[in-house]
């Protein structure tokens, strides 16, 4: 079995002008795993997902994906060669429909794959998400912030990731909405999908996640089992609160 996880970032820097918002990270990703990065505003998490998705360049340090050494590589690249991000926000195309916000998720497929198998995924993404195959010519500007969130990963669902990053998918979201965006992420994850999940929603993400990262300040201050993450008493104290303190009582 190798051992060489799917994602591995070393010591890796980022700064705004002379602002340093990511100070010399590690971290890593096994193939098949679900890992989340909590922390609170501000700390570096989007950031980080923007270096890895090549939408920023770092200022130092090593980012290394199947193998290839891909820090500064442009995002057209890196999505070609398998990263999908679900931005924070969402970034839908608003004034195109879903059919077509799907439609442009497959673009870096076409040419090198039948139109066949772009279909099949088409199928597969609308099975997740029955509400967008009711609204599939709906212009995805007219949807709630929740279908538009559906919209978004579906969109990166049909670029058939390797790796999956998600911004904050909950943000914004009645808790109804987040119930079923997290049962969707969690099908990914089980389906084979290796995420990496940025959340404030700590206690959300820690329930599902394989690891955990805390970070703050630019800088990661905690790692471990998210089970251990979430027993620890500076995560509770900091992340959970109150919702931590009521599992807790429930399971005694
Ligand atoms: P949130 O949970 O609020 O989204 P975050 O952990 O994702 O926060 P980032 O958005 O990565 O944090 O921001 C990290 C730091 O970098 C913050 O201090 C932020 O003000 C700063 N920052 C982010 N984007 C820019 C930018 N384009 N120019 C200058 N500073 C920026």
């Amino acid at each position: 079995m190798s051992t060489t996880p799917l994602l591995e970032i070393k010591h890796l820097k980022l700064s705004y002008g002379g602002i340093a918002a990511v100070k010399g990270i590690d971290f890593y990703i096994n193939a098949g795993e679900l890992v989340t990065l909590i922390g609170a505003n501000g700390a570096g998490k989007t950031t980080t997902l923007k270096v890895i998705a090549g939408l920023l360049k770092p200022s130092a340090g090593s980012i290394q994906f199947l193998g290839h050494a891909i820090g500064g590589k442009p995002a057209y690249e890196l999505a070609a060669l398998g990263i999908g991000l679900v931005p924070e926000g969402r970034g839908v195309f608003a004034r195109m429909t879903i059919l077509e916000n799907l439609q442009m998720g497959a673009y870096i497929r076409q040419g090198s794959q039948s139109s066949e198998s772009i279909d099949q995924d088409l199928e597969m993404a609308l099975t997740t998400f029955p509400r967008l195959r009711e609204r599939l010519f709906q212009l995805a500007g007219t949807l709630s912030g929740g279908e538009q969130q559906m919209v978004a990963i579906a969109r990166a669902m049909m670029a058939k990731p390797k790796l999956l990053l998600l911004d904050e998918p909950s943000m914004g979201l009645a808790p109804l909405m987040v119930e079923t965006i997290f049962e969707v992420i969690q099908n990914l994850n089980q389906q084979g999908m290796t995420i990496l999940l940025v959340e404030q929603n700590a206690r959300l993400a820690l329930s599902m996640a394989d690891r955990a990262y805390v970070m703050e300040s630019g800088a990661i201050t905690l790692s471990g089992s998210a089970d251990q993450l979430f027993n620890d008493d500076r995560v509770r104290e900091a992340y959970l609160g109150a919702d931590a303190k009521i599992k807790e009582t429930k399971e005694t």
